[in-house]
């Protein structure tokens, strides 16, 4: 994949962490920006849509049979199976947006992350975490709705999750919402005016600055 003017973020994080409300206000924040348009990445995925989720907005849902034969068709950028469920991202919907200028968030696990890295290293990779145990307790927790088994589960697949926060980029905990959106705002800004971006996106300019 050469030459690609969009950016190509990854954002991992335990589910309690709160990383769907954080991309989800960001992309509100920065909505009709011409200069940086960006948008999620929709996967597909086995898991059963949750109540309130759409097919082709939240997820690609497909079945098993489905999803197995895409993979042998080389249709993944990166893929992998979560707690169950296979999840992947589609190569050519990710190459077509990034070709376009656009800046694609890619919601996935540190095993896609880590597949997507190796693919295109300048992929900036971003790991949210929790302020502490017991708020993650709590965000996991539906009260009154689950077994401490369930709950217990839940704790075991974030930990899971968590164990890889250093093979990201950068590490931003989610304790007070208005300033991890801050932060992540800085993370995406200072993505994009990495040299290998602005030698691409500026290529007039430079060419203008340094032969006349
Ligand atoms: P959920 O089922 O709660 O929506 O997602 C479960 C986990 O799967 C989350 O960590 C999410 O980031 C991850 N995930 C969602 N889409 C993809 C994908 O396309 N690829 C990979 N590798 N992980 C994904």
């Amino acid at each position: 994949m050469a030459s690609l003017l969009g950016n190509l973020f990854i954002l991992a994080a335990p589910s309690g962490a709160g990383k769907s409300s954080l991309i989800k206000a960001l992309l509100e924040k920065h909505d009709g920006e011409d200069a940086y348009p960006m948008q999620v990445s929709v996967s597909h995925t086995t898991r059963k849509p949750r109540p309130g989720e759409e097919d082709g907005v939240h997820y690609h849902f497909i079945s098993r049979e489905q999803f197995e034969s895409l993979i042998e068709q080389g249709v993944f950028f990166e893929w992998a199976e979560v707690f169950g469920n296979y999840y992947g991202t589609s190569r050519v919907t990710i190459e077509q947006t990034l070709h376009q200028g656009i800046d694609v968030f890619l919601d996935i696990d540190w095993q896609g992350a880590r597949q997507v890295k190796k693919l295109l290293p300048d992929t900036c990779g971003i790991f949210i975490l929790p302020p502490s145990t017991a708020v993650l307790k709590e965000r996991l927790t539906r009260r009154g709705q689950d077994s401490e088994e369930v709950i217990a589960n839940r704790m075991r697949e974030a930990i899971s999750e968590m164990l890889h926060y250093d093979e990201f980029d950068y590490v931003l905990i989610n304790d007070d919402f208005s300033t991890a959106l801050a932060e992540l705002e800085a993370i995406v800004c200072s993505g994009r005016l990495r040299t290998c971006k602005q030698n691409m996106r500026h290529s007039a300019l430079l060419e203008d600055l340094l032969n006349t």
